[in-house]
């Protein structure tokens, strides 16, 4: 797609599975799920549900022997369904443990997320760190370090602040705060080189929920290292918040060329989908410009002159429509996903916003004539009457998707 001239800063490429972080590699959309790893049965329709979504990674939480024993299992009912989403395992505490006590966990996961905050205590006779470390080397799987500002290494951020306080002019605590997260993160990345975990095979994140202090800490990050960074606010909130604070301060690094992979960490609604972070992370890559994952509806925002609800329905249950359709459409046709719809809710600023779509209609206004011309590649094709509107536009949708994007062979 003709999308802006960025380039990642990252220079280093990882492979995850099948899917390339960093380096000049599209920025890939990953996902958590929150069911019990422990049930294979709703741990895989989550997994699958993801991946339906678009999801391009999926992270599980592998926090128990039962959790670590289903992995296997997810992954062969997985595969047995056709989905070949890589998983990757997020460990805490005891992760040096499961990893050794579960190999075939182990083999089954394309990516071990270890955050150095969390790996559990040295002891004389046991390091975490480098148990975790010696795993993935032995499985050859890539780790991510994930530092994370609500569980950072106690001891390093008591050792900087005294260093700081011992300063003529001592730096502002959250500041000291910032400098402990990447400091662990890199400390942490050279220690597992120094183990012998290739250089490409360690992705980096230093997450914290304030959208100021990601921006802040992802730019020194990124100023620091070559590795390929996963991106995302954490703790992002729920609804509108989440959504919003999530898209600040990814917008601003993303632009910026900062950041291979994201996730989007929204607390679901009540009974709500796990699938919205998903569609929110391809929203934000999609009204950037930086990659295209479904059709895009462009809708006017109504006013005065649209006085029934006839015109949000539509604009609704079309990019309802074209998002149901893409797991088909994306196997069927080729580009597809960079198609645009316009859904107007009358002729003042309807018909030049659908000329400027592949497809766009403008719907009567109050008072207007009863009809909708549909617009298809800039040119008025036909003007719907009546009760079926909805119907007969989905229709030519469809048809146009089939004629215009028929997939080329080889
Ligand atoms: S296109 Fe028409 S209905 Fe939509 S906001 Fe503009 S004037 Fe209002």
């Amino acid at each position: 797609m003709g999308g802006p001239n960025i380039t990642r800063r990252s220079s280093q490429q990882a492979l995850v599975g099948s899917v390339m972080l960093g380096g000049g590699a599209p920025i890939v959309v990953q996902s958590m799920t929150n069911t019990d790893t422990a049930d294979v049965e709703a741990t895989t329709r989550q997994v699958h549900e993801l991946d339906k979504a678009g999801s391009e990674l999926v992270r599980i939480t592998v926090n128990t022997p039962e959790a670590a024993a289903a992995v296997p299992r997810i992954r062969e009912r997985l595969n047995g369904m056709g989905c070949e989403v890589p998983l990757i395992g997020d460990f805490h505490y005891n992760g040096h443990r499961l990893l050794t006590e579960f190999p075939d966990c182990a083999q089954a996961l394309a990516k071990y997320r270890i955050n150095p905050g969390n790996v559990g205590r040295n002891r004389a006779d046991e390091d975490p760190f480098s148990i975790m470390i010696a795993a993935a080397i032995r499985h050859d799987k890539p780790v991510r370090i994930g530092v994370n500002w609500g569980s950072l290494d106690q001891s390093l951020v008591v050792r900087m602040m005294d260093e700081n306080s011992r300063l003529a002019e001592p730096k502002d605590v959250r500041e000291v705060t910032r400098a402990a997260l990447i400091a662990s993160a890199l400390q942490s990345a050279q220690r597992a080189e120094q183990l012998g975990l290739a250089h490409n095979r360690i992705v980096l994140s230093c997450k914290v929920s304030e959208v100021q202090d990601l921006i802040a800490v992802y730019r020194a990050l990124a100023m620091q290292c070559d590795y390929a960074l996963h991106l995302g606010l954490t703790e992002a909130g729920m609804g509108s918040k989440g959504i919003v604070a999530s898209t600040a301060a990814l917008a601003v690094l993303l632009q910026e060329g900062i950041g291979d992979t994201i996730r989007v960490s929204l607390t679901p609604e009540p009974g709500g989908s796990r699938t919205q972070e998903v569609v929110v992370a391809q929203e934000i890559l999609q009204t950037m410009g930086l990659r295209a994952f479904a059709p895009m509806v462009t809708a006017c925002p109504g006013c005065g002159r649209t006085t029934s609800t006839v015109f949000q329905e539509l604009a609704q249950s079309i990019q309802a429509h074209l998002r149901s359709q893409m797991p088909l459409w994306r196997e069927r046709y080729d580009g597809v996903e960079e198609m645009t719809v316009a859904v107007m809710g009358c002729v003042v600023n309807g018909p030049g916003e659908s000329k400027l779509a592949n497809i766009g209609i403008s719907l009567p206004g109050t008072g207007e004539t009863p009809a909708a011309p549909v617009y298809i590649d800039g040119e008025k094709v036909v003007t719907l009457r009546g009760e079926n509107i909805a119907a007969e536009f989905t229709r030519i949708v469809d048809d146009y998707v089939a004629k215009k994007y028929v997939k080329r062979e080889g």
